[in-house]
């Protein structure tokens, strides 16, 4: 169960950027999930919603999961194909040199506030 720990994190960035921008309260965070990443949606609200209720800029504040989904791009036909669907083997030649482009990202993509 490491989604706390990513939400400790996603709160030390947020409550940093508030600072910075003299903002007070935050209503809104939205993250970039990628398919791949390991991280349980689910999870990550739960946690959420347990510390960020802690934290005075963050009562009540939502956060929107934008799930990205995984691309795989093989080195030999030079094509992208869904990697949750094939895994590390390319559906078009079966070429097993293949690396994962996208999908793995655990980023905040937005932050929206809810001074006037
Ligand atoms: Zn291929």
């Amino acid at each position: 169960m490491h989604e706390l720990g990513i939400v400790f994190y996603i709160i030390r960035d947020v409550k940093e950027v508030a600072r910075k921008n003299h903002v007070s309260h935050v209503s809104t965070v939205v993250m970039n999930i990628g398919e791949v990443s390991t991280i349980v949606p689910e999870y990550l609200t739960d946690c959420w919603r347990w510390a960020a209720d802690k934290e005075e800029v963050l009562k009540g504040c939502a956060l929107k999961i934008n799930t990205i989904p995984a691309v795989t791009f093989c080195e030999d036909c030079r094509q992208e194909y869904e990697t949750v669907r094939y895994g590390k083997t390319c559906p078009h030649c079966h070429s097993e040199h293949t690396y994962l482009i996208r999908g793995n990202e655990v980023e905040i993509k937005e932050i929206e506030v809810s001074d006037p």
